[in-house]
């Protein structure tokens, strides 16, 4: 009876990044989320160009 069975606690690794593109022309911002439902990568304003943004990381972090 040497088994061992490991309740794995760990948590989701798989990290879904959401990615922000801010569109050059008009500057909506889409996730890429978004953007990969979309039948082609475009705007709403028809503009194809994006850049990406990156969202402020939100981290709390305690004061020693
Ligand atoms: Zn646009």
């Amino acid at each position: 009876m040497a088994e061992e069975t490991f309740d794995s606690m760990e948590e989701n690794t798989t990290e879904t990044f959401e990615v922000h593109y801010a569109c050059l022309r008009c500057g909506t911002i889409v996730s890429n989320t978004e953007l990969s439902r979309l039948p082609e990568i475009k705007c709403i304003c028809g503009f194809r160009v994006f850049t990406k943004v990156r969202p402020p990381v939100v981290k709390t972090v305690k004061a020693i």
